[in-house]
């Protein structure tokens, strides 16, 4: 009997050791799907990436955004002209797009964003920046992204090199107008029908971006990416077959090529061949044959062999992701991502408009429980409308609940708005990026005050909702105890835990060595908030994206969760694998991990269960 998953043992995922789950190539599904890839790599020319999201995508290459930093090499000139009237376009566009922004936010923001806004237009008629831009254009026959990008850093970096620190600042101003000029400019390819059966390709994507790609398009290819990266998280939910770090493709693939795209191997096959087509359909056969397999067993209990059972929550971050989460029977909703609202608008979503999105879904979950997380906006999850002062480390800037507790507005409207649905539903509050008891108790406060206001405004008897506290920054860790205390249950979030523990970002595929869920210092700390819940008898519930993958699951069983958040697409394989798993054998297999001092004793130690079981 197998203590963790088919994959590892059928060698699927570990074919290649330094290729470990979230830092490899591939996506983890069940060894006998192979990908035809070993077999047809070398016969043609497969471009190499990341898998991002799981599914084989046929189609056409649309491609987005098409800005090389540098002059465009090997290409023809462009027409110089027609890039400045596009320049000018996107310029006119933004410009507009701040001066609604600026009529729109003052209720919401504080002065200091509508400084930032003003201080952001003028730099959109400055000479500086403008005349440069379209000389680099007419000069260099580059796009008038990459004219761009060029001109905004070179200006950025001569702002840094200044001695006043206020001046200095200015540098993330000038990055965040460019930023804002680029998205305009990529705007006007967005805005275009985007044809049937297109592939996106792209340099970058946003999550916000991603968000509006799912039943609009069959697949996405980009440069950049990792597996715990918002976007690829939504692509996945999405069901959007993805791939990601596969270099230069926005440059290289040429719009209107066929393409293939393995979600699965991670691979792009541009034009592919007959016999690569063939290969793959027998794989899409195989891979219908195990879905149906998996759907068979929705009805089953998710409970181990030797009778633990296991909570199956659905990570959501919009409406319609609740369909997904009832056909494949979440218990509930662990982790419902309210940010992913806020990015597809072009400015906040009212109190009606939050309460309207967050009802239906504990409507169509009722009688399930549901866990709103509170907006977790800051570093690449700031939307356009939402200008935050420039920071030079965002990641570790203002974000979370922190960044809430600084726009105290945002925050009530929110919460106002999750009572009305607590009014009626089993809804919960959960706390993004906290650092310790001290931002619970500040949210906890408005929360009450909240409460009595509506109670005092409808006369209704809304009962306190629960609240409970991401565990992803490192500081939670050692006050764990304080924090199942304080709250009502903790839900460990292993995307941020795993970057600021290792110190090793969650979006750079650089650090993907680095960036690991199996590093022991993540399993001890892990341990110990388990430990801790226990002890205030509070529960903790699983919610990063090591969660929906299966190869995890029989140490984290043997690490004492018990309630699993994860994609409702991925529980037909979490399901199978908990009925496979002996809880005891996943106890005692820790006991080891955790003695471990290196991620390779750990998977050595995994492949040695494995190898005797
Ligand atoms: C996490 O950090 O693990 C998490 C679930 O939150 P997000 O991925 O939205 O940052
Ligand atoms: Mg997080």
């Amino acid at each position: 009997m197998s203590v963790l998953s088919c994959h590892q043992r059928e060698k699927y995922v570990l074919h290649d050791r330094s290729m470990a789950p979230y830092a490899g190539g591939c996506y983890p599904l069940p060894g006998r799907f192979r990908t035809p890839s070993d077999r047809h790599v070398n016969r043609q020319a497969a471009r190499k990436g990341i898998a991002l999201s799981p599914g084989i995508a046929r189609g056409f290459a649309f491609v987005i955004g098409r800005h090389a930093a540098t002059p465009t090499e090997g290409r023809e000139a462009l027409e110089a002209s027609a890039e400045i009237a596009r320049f000018r376009a996107a310029l006119h566009r933004t410009e507009a797009g701040l001066s609604r922004l600026l009529g729109s936010i003052s209720t919401v923001l504080a002065d200091a964003a509508g400084a930032i806004l003003g201080a952001q237009q003028l730099m959109l008629r400055d000479p500086a920046l403008v005349t440069v831009v379209e000389k680099r254009i007419r000069e260099q026959s580059t796009t008038a992204e990459g004219a761009l990008l060029g001109v905004v850093e070179e200006l950025a970096r001569a702002i840094e090199a200044v001695e006043d620190p206020y001046l200095r600042e200015r540098a993330g101003d000038v990055r965040d107008v460019g930023r804002r000029i680029l998205s305009e400019l990529e705007g006007s390819v967005h805005d275009e029908e985007i044809p049937e059966g297109a592939i996106i390709v792209a340099h970058e994507l946003a999550p916000s971006a991603a968000a509006t790609l799912p039943g609009r398009v069959a697949g996405v290819v980009v440069e950049t990416g990792t597996r715990a990266s918002h976007t690829a998280i939504l692509l996945r939910t999405a069901g959007l077959p993805a791939v990601g770090a596969v270099s230069d493709a926005s440059s290289t693939i040429e719009p209107g090529s066929p393409l293939l795209v393995d979600g699965i191997s991670g691979l792009v096959f541009v034009a592919p061949s007959v016999e690569v087509e063939r290969e793959y359909e027998r794989l899409d056969r195989e891979l219908q044959q195990h879905q149906a397999l998996l759907e068979d067993e929705t009805d089953l209990p998710t409970v181990t062999r030797d009778g633990v059972e296991i909570h199956l929550a659905a990570n959501l971050g919009k409406s319609a992701d609740v369909e997904a989460a009832l056909r494949w029977k979440a218990d509930s909703v662990g982790l419902f991502r309210t940010e992913f609202a806020f990015g597809i608008r072009d400015r906040f979503p009212t109190e009606d408009e939050q309460a309207a999105i967050l009802t239906t879904v504990a409507e169509r979950m009722s009688p399930r429980p549901v866990v709103f997380r509170l907006l977790d906006l800051g570093a690449e999850k700031t939307p356009l409308y939402f200008p935050l002062a420039a920071t030079t480390n965002p990641a570790l800037g203002l974000r979370g609940t922190r960044l809430l507790l600084a726009y105290p507005e945002v925050l009530r409207t929110q919460l106002r708005a999750i009572l009305r649905v607590r009014a009626d539903y089993d809804a919960s509050i959960l706390l993004p990026m906290v650092g310790g008891v001290e931002e619970v108790r500040a949210v906890r406060a408005m929360l009450g005050e909240e409460l009595l206001q509506l109670r005092h405004r409808s006369g209704l008897s809304v009962p306190a909702p629960h609240v409970g506290a991401m565990i992803e920054v490192p500081s939670t860790l050692l006050v764990a105890d304080e924090l199942a205390r304080e709250c009502d249950f903790l839900s460990l979030g292993t995307n941020d835990l795993a970057q600021y523990l290792l110190a090793a970002s969650r979006d750079d595929p650089e650090m993907s060595s680095y960036y690991h869920v199996l590093h022991p210092a993540v399993l001890r700390g892990i341990d110990q908030v388990v430990r801790a819940a226990a002890r205030e008898g509070k529960e903790v519930n699983l919610c990063g994206e090591a969660a929906g993958d299966p190869f995890y699951t029989g140490i984290f069983v043997g690490l004492g969760l018990r309630q699993f958040s994860a994609s409702p697409r991925q529980f037909g394989e979490l399901r199978h694998e908990v009925r496979r798993l002996d809880c005891r054998r996943s106890q005692s297999l820790v006991r080891r991990l955790l003695r471990c001092s290196t991620r390779e004793e750990i998977l050595g130690l995994i492949e040695s269960e494995e190898t005797f079981s």
